[in-house]
Protein backbone atom coordinates (compact mmCIF):
# COMPACT_ATOMS: atom_id res chain seq x y z
CA UNK A 1 0.00 0.00 0.00
CA UNK A 2 1.31 3.77 -0.34
CA UNK A 3 0.12 6.52 1.15
CA UNK A 4 -2.75 8.54 -0.18
CA UNK A 5 -1.53 11.46 -1.73
CA UNK A 6 -2.71 14.45 -0.54
CA UNK A 7 -2.12 17.59 -2.89
CA UNK A 8 -5.65 18.08 -3.15
CA UNK A 9 -8.37 20.48 -1.23
CA UNK A 10 -11.93 19.27 -1.85
CA UNK A 11 -13.84 15.92 -1.23
CA UNK A 12 -16.91 14.66 -0.92
CA UNK A 13 -17.21 11.38 0.95
CA UNK A 14 -20.47 9.61 -0.06
CA UNK A 15 -22.19 6.34 1.53
CA UNK A 16 -25.88 4.80 1.91
CA UNK A 17 -26.55 5.48 5.61
CA UNK A 18 -25.54 7.74 8.76
CA UNK A 19 -23.10 5.23 10.29
CA UNK A 20 -21.47 4.21 7.34
CA UNK A 21 -18.16 6.76 7.26
CA UNK A 22 -18.13 6.53 11.04
CA UNK A 23 -16.72 2.80 10.98
CA UNK A 24 -13.37 4.14 10.02
CA UNK A 25 -13.40 6.58 7.47
CA UNK A 26 -13.94 9.59 9.56
CA UNK A 27 -10.73 9.17 11.70
CA UNK A 28 -8.93 9.77 7.92
CA UNK A 29 -11.46 13.24 7.09
CA UNK A 30 -10.44 14.44 10.64
CA UNK A 31 -6.93 14.51 9.49
CA UNK A 32 -7.80 15.78 5.96
CA UNK A 33 -9.84 18.66 7.73
CA UNK A 34 -7.16 19.54 10.46
CA UNK A 35 -4.71 19.74 7.02
CA UNK A 36 -7.42 22.65 5.88
CA UNK A 37 -8.99 20.88 3.39
CA UNK A 38 -13.14 20.66 2.75
CA UNK A 39 -14.89 17.45 3.37
CA UNK A 40 -18.12 17.28 2.56
CA UNK A 41 -20.40 14.50 3.24
CA UNK A 42 -23.83 12.89 0.96
CA UNK A 43 -26.00 10.26 2.42
CA UNK A 44 -28.51 8.26 0.60
CA UNK A 45 -30.84 7.74 2.52
CA UNK A 46 -31.51 9.17 6.81
CA UNK A 47 -31.09 5.49 8.19
CA UNK A 48 -34.53 5.16 8.81
CA UNK A 49 -34.49 1.41 8.62
CA UNK A 50 -31.96 0.45 10.98
CA UNK A 51 -33.09 0.63 14.82
CA UNK A 52 -34.99 -2.39 15.06
CA UNK A 53 -38.39 -1.90 17.53
CA UNK A 54 -38.03 1.73 16.61
CA UNK A 55 -40.16 3.32 13.73
CA UNK A 56 -38.58 4.80 10.67
CA UNK A 57 -41.03 8.37 11.70
CA UNK A 58 -38.65 8.02 14.87
CA UNK A 59 -35.56 6.82 13.11
CA UNK A 60 -34.74 8.64 10.66
CA UNK A 61 -34.37 12.10 12.61
CA UNK A 62 -32.77 10.34 15.11
CA UNK A 63 -29.98 9.28 12.93
CA UNK A 64 -29.86 12.38 10.81
CA UNK A 65 -29.47 14.62 14.07
CA UNK A 66 -26.79 11.85 15.33
CA UNK A 67 -24.66 11.69 11.56
CA UNK A 68 -24.66 15.61 11.78
CA UNK A 69 -22.95 15.79 15.69
CA UNK A 70 -20.60 12.94 13.94
CA UNK A 71 -19.58 14.80 10.85
CA UNK A 72 -19.32 18.17 13.44
CA UNK A 73 -16.95 16.27 15.58
CA UNK A 74 -14.31 15.51 12.37
CA UNK A 75 -14.59 19.29 10.94
CA UNK A 76 -16.85 18.18 7.95
CA UNK A 77 -18.48 21.43 6.18
CA UNK A 78 -21.63 20.38 5.14
CA UNK A 79 -24.19 16.93 5.28
CA UNK A 80 -26.64 16.48 2.88
CA UNK A 81 -29.30 13.40 2.42
CA UNK A 82 -30.76 12.12 -0.72
CA UNK A 83 -33.65 11.09 0.84
CA UNK A 84 -34.00 7.49 -0.87
CA UNK A 85 -35.71 4.86 1.36
CA UNK A 86 -33.43 3.27 3.23
CA UNK A 87 -32.77 -0.56 2.64
CA UNK A 88 -34.34 -0.48 -1.00
CA UNK A 89 -31.88 2.21 -2.73
CA UNK A 90 -31.62 0.75 -6.72
CA UNK A 91 -28.40 0.99 -8.40
CA UNK A 92 -29.63 2.90 -11.45
CA UNK A 93 -30.06 5.89 -13.25
CA UNK A 94 -32.44 8.01 -10.91
CA UNK A 95 -29.09 7.57 -7.90
CA UNK A 96 -26.69 8.18 -10.74
CA UNK A 97 -28.31 11.61 -12.10
CA UNK A 98 -28.44 12.96 -8.16
CA UNK A 99 -25.48 11.99 -7.77
CA UNK A 100 -24.03 13.68 -10.57
CA UNK A 101 -25.67 16.61 -9.90
CA UNK A 102 -24.05 16.88 -5.90
CA UNK A 103 -20.84 16.57 -7.76
CA UNK A 104 -21.54 19.05 -10.15
CA UNK A 105 -22.39 21.46 -7.74
CA UNK A 106 -19.77 20.61 -5.12
CA UNK A 107 -16.63 20.42 -7.56
CA UNK A 108 -14.89 18.09 -5.30
CA UNK A 109 -11.18 16.99 -6.45
CA UNK A 110 -11.29 13.59 -4.29
CA UNK A 111 -14.51 11.15 -4.06
CA UNK A 112 -14.92 8.87 -0.95
CA UNK A 113 -17.25 5.91 -0.75
CA UNK A 114 -17.57 2.79 0.41
CA UNK A 115 -17.08 -0.81 -0.71
CA UNK A 116 -19.37 -2.43 -3.18
CA UNK A 117 -18.42 -5.91 -2.97
CA UNK A 118 -20.92 -8.43 -2.77
CA UNK A 119 -19.34 -9.71 0.55
CA UNK A 120 -17.09 -8.67 3.66
CA UNK A 121 -13.98 -10.28 2.78
CA UNK A 122 -13.68 -13.85 0.98
CA UNK A 123 -16.01 -15.74 3.68
CA UNK A 124 -17.91 -13.06 5.29
CA UNK A 125 -21.51 -11.58 5.44
CA UNK A 126 -23.17 -10.06 2.67
CA UNK A 127 -22.58 -6.61 2.10
CA UNK A 128 -25.56 -4.35 2.31
CA UNK A 129 -27.45 -4.23 -0.89
CA UNK A 130 -28.00 -0.40 -0.08
CA UNK A 131 -23.98 -0.67 0.01
CA UNK A 132 -23.96 -2.16 -3.18
CA UNK A 133 -25.85 0.20 -4.82
CA UNK A 134 -24.80 3.50 -3.64
CA UNK A 135 -20.94 2.44 -4.24
CA UNK A 136 -21.24 1.22 -7.71
CA UNK A 137 -23.11 4.34 -8.71
CA UNK A 138 -20.70 6.49 -7.13
CA UNK A 139 -18.53 5.34 -9.50
CA UNK A 140 -20.21 6.21 -12.57
CA UNK A 141 -22.04 9.20 -11.62
CA UNK A 142 -17.86 10.44 -10.99
CA UNK A 143 -17.34 10.00 -14.88
CA UNK A 144 -21.16 11.05 -15.76
CA UNK A 145 -20.37 14.85 -13.68
CA UNK A 146 -17.68 15.44 -16.45
CA UNK A 147 -19.89 14.09 -19.36
CA UNK A 148 -22.29 17.49 -20.87
CA UNK A 149 -24.51 15.19 -22.80
CA UNK A 150 -25.32 13.08 -19.69
CA UNK A 151 -28.10 14.23 -17.36
CA UNK A 152 -28.15 17.83 -18.81
CA UNK A 153 -30.73 18.94 -16.05
CA UNK A 154 -28.44 18.09 -13.76
CA UNK A 155 -26.23 21.48 -13.82
CA UNK A 156 -23.71 22.38 -16.33
CA UNK A 157 -20.45 19.45 -16.53
CA UNK A 158 -17.46 19.49 -14.51
CA UNK A 159 -14.46 17.29 -14.94
CA UNK A 160 -13.11 18.35 -11.11
CA UNK A 161 -13.01 14.72 -9.91
CA UNK A 162 -9.54 13.02 -10.15
CA UNK A 163 -9.77 10.62 -8.26
CA UNK A 164 -12.15 8.17 -6.16
CA UNK A 165 -11.31 6.10 -3.04
CA UNK A 166 -13.69 3.04 -2.17
CA UNK A 167 -12.54 2.37 1.58
CA UNK A 168 -13.35 -0.78 3.49
CA UNK A 169 -12.60 -3.10 0.44
CA UNK A 170 -11.06 -6.56 -0.13
CA UNK A 171 -7.84 -5.19 -2.06
CA UNK A 172 -6.70 -1.64 -0.73
CA UNK A 173 -3.68 -0.05 -2.65
CA UNK A 174 -4.04 3.33 -0.43
CA UNK A 175 -3.63 3.96 3.26
CA UNK A 176 -3.63 7.38 4.74
CA UNK A 177 -2.00 7.32 8.71
CA UNK A 178 -4.45 8.11 11.14
CA UNK A 179 -2.38 8.03 14.15
CA UNK A 180 -2.89 11.14 15.61
CA UNK A 181 -6.37 11.35 14.43
CA UNK A 182 -8.34 8.20 15.10
CA UNK A 183 -9.41 9.68 18.58
CA UNK A 184 -11.55 12.12 16.90
CA UNK A 185 -12.69 9.08 14.82
CA UNK A 186 -13.48 7.05 17.43
CA UNK A 187 -15.78 10.19 19.34
CA UNK A 188 -17.68 10.48 15.89
CA UNK A 189 -18.78 6.66 16.29
CA UNK A 190 -19.84 7.52 19.40
CA UNK A 191 -22.30 9.93 18.32
CA UNK A 192 -24.57 7.02 17.16
CA UNK A 193 -26.28 6.46 20.60
CA UNK A 194 -29.15 5.17 19.00
CA UNK A 195 -27.89 3.04 16.42
CA UNK A 196 -25.66 1.29 18.77
CA UNK A 197 -28.18 1.21 21.52
CA UNK A 198 -30.11 -0.72 19.02
CA UNK A 199 -27.45 -3.15 18.58
CA UNK A 200 -27.45 -3.81 21.87
CA UNK A 201 -24.91 -6.11 23.11
CA UNK A 202 -21.05 -4.34 24.10
CA UNK A 203 -19.83 -2.80 21.30
CA UNK A 204 -17.26 -0.49 22.09
CA UNK A 205 -16.37 2.32 19.56
CA UNK A 206 -12.51 2.69 20.72
CA UNK A 207 -12.04 -0.97 20.92
CA UNK A 208 -13.39 -1.96 17.36
CA UNK A 209 -11.64 1.18 15.27
CA UNK A 210 -8.29 1.01 17.16
CA UNK A 211 -8.42 -2.92 16.35
CA UNK A 212 -9.32 -2.48 12.93
CA UNK A 213 -6.90 1.11 11.76
CA UNK A 214 -4.10 -1.47 13.90
CA UNK A 215 -4.34 -4.11 11.89
CA UNK A 216 -4.25 -1.74 8.57
CA UNK A 217 -1.20 -0.04 10.16
CA UNK A 218 0.43 -3.35 10.57
CA UNK A 219 0.73 -3.26 6.51
CA UNK A 220 1.30 0.69 5.95
CA UNK A 221 3.84 0.86 8.69
CA UNK A 222 2.39 2.93 10.98
CA UNK A 223 0.61 2.61 14.58
CA UNK A 224 -3.23 3.16 13.32
CA UNK A 225 -3.98 3.39 9.30
CA UNK A 226 -7.38 3.92 7.04
CA UNK A 227 -7.05 1.84 3.29
CA UNK A 228 -8.33 2.44 0.06
CA UNK A 229 -8.68 1.38 -3.24
CA UNK A 230 -8.32 3.62 -5.86
CA UNK A 231 -10.27 4.53 -9.06
CA UNK A 232 -8.43 7.55 -11.31
CA UNK A 233 -10.64 9.61 -12.63
CA UNK A 234 -8.63 11.64 -15.34
ZN1 LIG B 1 -24.66 1.12 6.03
Amino acid sequence: MKPMPEDWERAIAVVAHPDDLEYGVASAVARWTRQGKTVTYLLATKGEAGIAGLSPDQTGPLRMEEELRSAELVGVSGVEFLDYPDGLVEYGVPLRRDLAAVFRRHKPEVVITMSFDLTWGEEGPVNHADHRAVGLAVLDACRDAANGWVFPEAGPPSNSIKDAYVAAVGEPNYFVDVTDSIDAGIASLREHRAYLDGLGGEFDPDEFLRNMAGFIGLGAGCEYAVAFRRYPMG
